[in-house]
């Protein structure tokens, strides 16, 4: 567990700001180096792509419930876990809000087919269908469905699947969205143009819909 008790190391979070390589303030174990202030640690989640904040909380949650039953970690290293915890979860919490925010890709579509594409990848395809096949656990539980995240290391079924809305949300990690963005969480070898292309095709609407589509005055697809 000594791995798990961060010491200080090199660097701070600015200086490793400044040097520009992701995760260059990390040690060989992926501990980033100790800081006593939140600051720094935003500095350093700043850093982190989404899917290693991910496992950064999964670990960080360990520490600060002593979930493996490790009475080695000290209040202090607690304390600092608790720092690195809330520097993790904001940031992933500024990247949902500025996606959000942000127009996403369109896979190279005009803005508004590609808002009709996906709005009617929503409302055709069998979502609950789509995630079980990464979750096999997945349950009916009232008008959602529930099942452990792949995302991260869940223990509860923290994955909740709204089919009606065409949305899901893990409520361990934070991640969530429609279908695409569930195939683009779960399938690494998907880019966005692949991940739209497939959930349009598994959505039952033809090819074309992803290329073009009918004048505003053309009807459906
Ligand atoms: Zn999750």
């Amino acid at each position: 567990m000594a791995g798990r008790d961060a010491a200080p190391r090199r660097g701070t979070g600015a200086a490793a700001a400044s040097c520009g390589a992701r995760g260059s303030q990390l040690n060989d174990t992926g501990i980033p180096v100790l800081h006593t202030t939140i600051n720094p640690w935003r500095t350093v989640a700043a850093q982190m792509d989404d899917s290693a904040l991910v496992v950064w909380l999964a670990d960080l949650k360990i520490i600060e419930t002593d979930a493996d039953g490790d009475d080695q970690i000290s209040p202090n290293t607690r304390a600092v876990a608790s720092l690195m915890r809330e520097a993790a979860e904001r940031e992933l919490a500024l990247r949902r809000r500025a996606r959000a925010r942000k127009p996403g890709p369109t896979g190279g579509l005009p803005r508004e087919h590609h808002q009709r594409l996906r709005e009617e990848i929503a409302r055709r395809l069998d979502l609950v269908a789509l995630i079980r096949e990464g979750v096999p656990d997945l349950r009916r539980s009232g008008a959602s469905w529930r099942g452990r995240c792949p995302l991260h290391d869940d223990r509860e079924p923290s994955l909740v699947v709204w089919p009606e809305r065409g949305r899901w949300r893990c409520f361990g990690c934070g991640v969530g969205g429609d279908a695409v963005a569930w195939l683009l969480a779960t399938r690494r070898e998907l880019d966005y143009r692949a991940a739209v292309t497939y959930a349009a095709l598994r959505a039952g609407l033809p090819a074309a819909a992803v290329v073009a589509w009918p004048s505003r005055k053309g009807g459906r697809p």
